[in-house]
This record gives C-alpha cells, sequence and structure tokens, in this order.
C-alpha cells in the first residue's frame, strides 16, 4: 500500500510543529527551555507529546509493539484526525454502515467530507459486497464499528475481513466495547493488514469517560502520519497518571466487564417478558436495544421518573427502539420496576 497516494498533499508536505519537549527529551539538571513556571510541581511541565510511558504499558496491556500505537484525547481525536489526514474537503468521501455511531458523520461535516451510508441488513449485518461496491475513486476511508453502536451486535468477522482485504484505502474498525463481545479484537492480526486503523478507548469497559483517552492501532506509518497532525500535548498529565494506575489495578476493569455482562444477559431477559416490548436485540455490548410499542411515550415515562435512556427511534431502522446502557445491579433493578408500572 502507498499511504502517499492516499495522503492530502498538504499533509504529506507538512513541517510539523516542534516543541522544546520534541527537541531535547532527555533527563537533565534544570530544564529552562519551554516557559515553564518553576514551581507547582508537576503540573508545571508539559507533558510528553509522545506519552512515551503510558504506551510502554498500553503496549504491554495490548501485546502489541508502542510505534503501532497512537492515543488521543477520546476517539473522538483519532477519528477526526484520521479524516483530516486522508480526505480533501469537498472532494474526498468516505464510506461507512448505517447505523452507526454519530460522530464519523459529525467529523466528516466539520471537514467538509461526504459520507456514503451503506445500510446494514435488517439484523444488523454487514454485507461487505455491497459496502465494497458504495466505495469509489474518491473513497479514501471505510468505518466500520464492531460490536456497533446502536445495535450492539459485533459484525461477522469474515466480513469485515472482505472489506479490508478488497478496498483499497484505510479501513477503519471502531472496537470500543469489545471487552464485552465474545468474540477477539482484531488487533492480533494487526500485521497482517496495512490499511487497517482499530480503535479502541478507556471510556467503556474501563470506566473512564471522563479523563478522555483513546486507542488506535494502525502501521508505524499510519501513527507517524496522526502524530505529525496532533496537538503537540494532546493528552494532559493527569489523564496519562489516571490511566496508568488504572493499567495497574486491571483486574478491576475485568471484574466490571464480568459484572456488566451478566447484568446485560438479565437485563435482556427481565425487558423481553414486558407485555410493551417487541424484540430486545442481542447485544455483545454494555447496552441493548430494545424495540417496543410507542417507544417515544416510554422514553418520556421513564425520563419524567428520572430513569434516562437513549430514544433511537429516528435512527435507520431503529424505529420505536430505546438504547439502554447496562448499569450497577441496583440501576437496572430500577428501570425494570419503572418499566413494570406501566403494566
Ligand atoms: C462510546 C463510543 C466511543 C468512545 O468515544 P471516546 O471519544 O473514546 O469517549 C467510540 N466509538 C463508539 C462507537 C462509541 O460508542
Amino acid at each position: 500500500m502507498d499511504l502517499d497516494k492516499l495522503l492530502r498533499k498538504n499533509i504529506i508536505d507538512l513541517k510539523p510543529y516542534s516543541s522544546a519537549r520534541d527537541e531535547y527529551s532527555g533527563e537533565a539538571m534544570v530544564f529552562l527551555d519551554a516557559n515553564e513556571n518553576p514551581w507547582n510541581q508537576p503540573y508545571n511541565r508539559y507533558p510528553d507529546p509522545l506519552q512515551r510511558k503510558l504506551k510502554e504499558k498500553v503496549a504491554g496491556l495490548k501485546n502489541i509493539s508502542p510505534e503501532h500505537i497512537f492515543l488521543g484525547n477520546g476517539s473522538d481525536e483519532p477519528i477526526d484526525l484520521l479524516i483530516r489526514a486522508f480526505c480533501e474537503p469537498g472532494e474526498d468521501n468516505i464510506v461507512s454502515i448505517d447505523p452507526t455511531y454519530g460522530m464519523y458523520q459529525v467529523a466528516a461535516g466539520i471537514n467538509n467530507v461526504e459520507v456514503i451510508k451503506v445500510p446494514l441488513t435488517e439484523s444488523f449485518g454487514l454485507d461487505a459486497g455491497k459496502l465494497l461496491a458504495a466505495a469509489g475513486e474518491k473513497t479514501k476511508l471505510v468505518f466500520l464499528c464492531s460490536p456497533n453502536n446502536p445495535s450492539g451486535n459485533v459484525l461477522q468477522q469474515e466480513a469485515i475481513l472482505e472489506v479490508v482485504n478488497n478496498f483499497k484505502g484505510i479501513v477503519v474498525l471502531d472496537e470500543a466495547y469489545i471487552d464485552f463481545a465474545p468474540e477477539k479484537s482484531l488487533l492480533t492480526k494487526l500485521g497482517q493488514y496495512p490499511n487497517l486503523v482499530i480503535l479502541q478507548t478507556f471510556s467503556k469497559a474501563w470506566g473512564m469517560a471522563g479523563i478522555r483517552l483513546g486507542m488506535a492501532f494502525a502501521s508505524p506509518e499510519i501513527i507517524s502520519v496522526l502524530n505529525k497532525i496532533k496537538y503537540p500535548y494532546n493528552l494532559n498529565i493527569l489523564t496519562q497518571q489516571k490511566a496508568l494506575e488504572l493499567i495497574e489495578n486491571r483486574s478491576q476493569t475485568e471484574d466490571w466487564v464480568k459484572q456488566i455482562i451478566n447484568e446485560r444477559e438479565k437485563m435482556g431477559q427481565m425487558l423481553s417478558e414486558l407485555p410493551f416490548v417487541i424484540k430486545g436485540y442481542p447485544s455483545d455490548a454494555n447496552f441493548i436495544l430494545v424495540k417496543m410499542h410507542d417507544a417515544r411515550g416510554i422514553y418520556e415515562f421513564l425520563k419524567e421518573k428520572g430513569v434516562i435512556v437513549r430514544d433511537r427511534s429516528k435512527v435507520f431502522l431503529c424505529d420505536d427502539s430505546l438504547r439502554i446502557t447496562v448499569g450497577s445491579p441496583e440501576e437496572n433493578n430500577l428501570l425494570i420496576n419503572t418499566l413494570k408500572e406501566l403494566i
């Protein structure tokens, strides 16, 4: 794959900002090179622009070398950077499945990049042939999401790989919910696919949506491009410290994931027993998409009672459906008991 054929010319030619910490990153007696305040340690110092220490930890965690890792301010950052790096505004386009995570479309819209949407099947499956047929000369990126939001299901790995093997541009596979799925991440196969970018996040399984930490995994060449165009200090010191702590205590995260999966199965069962529920879609994530009679009315009723869920009834293929996050056992009981008031 020739990355230069896919990238925007201005990005290829760009000379990135060089910070004080890029020019000198070793140890020293005194640092008088970055106009920092000498007091208020350690926050007086600019963070490491390449987050080397944290990347070492993530590399160990994911069993992949650091040059395959980009860390960003949530997954939102690499989503935006990928579009900016590869898509000429007003000219190039991206292809995405439909329905899916709304941020691909928003990031494309901000960058004046058209989105070609390819419908999933009625059961939210991926038709690789249809997706590949929708991609044209001007298509630089394909966005896939597995497990998908808002449907909750994993896409068939065979179909994903058919897209990766046959699409001439970059395939972005968003695995934000992969920790809740029985399927394995495609991360172990990243080395075989130079056009694959995998996104993961600390926002869901890790319980860290508030620190804003997303991960992109890709070839070292693609990672270099993202590093070249990101804000120099995109991850603050507090986020990096907190993430290091969290990775040390990763058994906590594993426990949470087990509990959430357990609660998801219970919740799915209880929801399906409610008379106004038409069906709960099978979920490999930490939420369930539920189709019911008068979804909007039920959404409003729950809201009045202080229970907030996501109304997805206006979303393609999701008519009369609410997306319900799996919470703690207490929160889930409250949801079910409130819904039972409607019987
Ligand atoms: C929640 C979610 C994310 C996470 O985004 P962050 O910016 O990392 O918080 C990414 N992708 C999908 C599909 C999501 O639902």
